[in-house]
């Protein structure tokens, strides 16, 4: 069976008629008949989320798998079986600039730990491949906008792995305040939160993580209280709870509760904790009614309601989605609803270190 079969099957013939206008690129990634360009993509990283990334691809219609980067040569191995990828297109972290040469490979997906992601993608874009970053794209503003500036002076672009960008019920509340349904949006509540497991893991080291929750789950109510309000924040507080010295150390949080404050009288206030499980939760309050998404931001299904009913959307794999898109993105010119470059990125870790120096001080941040 042929992967635009394969896709079409995921999901049912009602979403394709009600979701088509949602994708900017949808027309060709339900064209039966779609013989465009196929964006070719190298992993960098070979780890769980980019295991995921991988066969969700195998389901793509605009962007394929062609190549990997690691630093595990039986992982290269594995994955040269599993996926098909020949020799040539396999790398290491040394040795990964040779890339330049490859006319085989368009673009390389960087899933790495996040302190990893600047050096990376800097070096993808030295050898002229397009970059797609893991999120959050860096561990701070200045080093995401190394990033940009990188990527600019090289004439390639940079998107980032913002998969909610995409996901059909997120998608519907976006269209509901854009369209003026849902009124004035005054109130978004984000909550994200898992307890995480071993301590010696990169997530909880300051140098390949840049911090703890906030860095890894938190970036989704930031970035999430910006598309569902549909504003820049202009300060922001926060305070951070630690119970646990031992596993999180300085420079890791366990939980920050934050608030952020937009120019339209809007307010949001989250919370992004590694201690509490089961923690998922998009909430919008405006003029006409609420919206909520719950979970919001986990692999699926996504369940939403608003003060009308539930969101009769059905599952899409994210990833799938995400990387047909992206493909569209950087070979078509498409324009996504929300963006995913890294001018968007850099608008969260803009906020992120606000929050980290707002936790610190205790100080109203101002962030015009
Ligand atoms: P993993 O630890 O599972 O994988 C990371 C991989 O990076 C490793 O397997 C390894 O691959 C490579 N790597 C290179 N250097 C190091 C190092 N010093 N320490 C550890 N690993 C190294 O992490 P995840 O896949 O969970 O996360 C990777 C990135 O993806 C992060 O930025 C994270 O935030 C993001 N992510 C995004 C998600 C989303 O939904 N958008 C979900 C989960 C993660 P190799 O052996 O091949 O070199």
């Amino acid at each position: 069976m042929d992967s635009r079969r394969d896709f079409l099957q995921k999901i049912t013939g009602s979403v394709i008629a009600l979701n088509l206008p949602r994708y900017s690129n949808a027309k060709d990634i339900f064209n039966n008949s779609y013989n465009g360009p196929v964006l070719r993509v190298a992993i960098m990283g070979l780890g769980s989320y980019a295991t995921r990334v991988a066969d969700a691809m195998q389901t793509c219609t605009k962007a394929k798998l062609v190549g990997v980067i690691s630093g595990t040569p039986s992982k290269i191995t594995a994955w040269q079986s599993k996926y098909n990828i020949p020799a040539g297109n396999c790398y290491n972290y040394s040795n990964f600039g040779n890339i330049k040469n490859n006319p085989d490979i368009d673009a390389v997906y960087v899933i790495t730990p996040n302190g990893l992601h600047r050096e990376h993608v800097m070096g993808v874009a030295k050898a002229g491949k397009h970059a797609i970053c893991e999120k959050p794209m860096a561990v701070n503003a200045k080093e995401g906008q190394d990033m940009i500036d990188a990527c600019k002076a090289a004439n390639v672009k940079l998107l980032v792995g913002y998969r909610m960008h995409f996901e059909p019920k997120t998608l519907e509340i976006i269209r509901m305040r854009k369209s003026g349904e849902l009124g004035k949006v005054l109130f978004f509540q984000g909550l994200s939160g898992f307890v995480i497991g071993d301590p010696t893991q990169w997530r909880l080291n300051k140098k390949l993580s840049g911090g703890g929750s906030m860095m890894d789950i938190g970036i989704y109510s930031i970035n999430g209280s910006r598309y569902m309000i549909g504003e820049e924040p202009v300060w922001v507080t926060a305070q951070e709870t630690k119970n646990n010295h031992e596993k999180f150390k300085e420079g890791i949080d366990e939980t920050i509760q934050f608030q952020l404050g937009f120019p339209g009288g809007a307010v949001a206030s989250c919370l992004s904790t590694y201690s509490m499980n089961n923690l998922d939760r998009f909430f919008v309050n405006a003029e006409n009614g609420f919206a909520e998404l719950m979970p919001a931001t986990g692999y699926g299904p996504i369940e939403g309601r608003t003060n009308n009913g539930e969101l009769n959307y059905p599952h899409v794999t994210h990833q799938t989605v995400q990387m047909d898109e992206m493909a569209g993105i950087i070979l078509q010119g498409n324009k996504p609803i929300v963006p995913v470059d890294g001018e968007e990125a850099l608008k969260d870790l803009k906020i992120i270190d606000a929050i980290f120096l707002a936790a610190k001080t205790g100080k109203k941040i101002d962030l015009k």
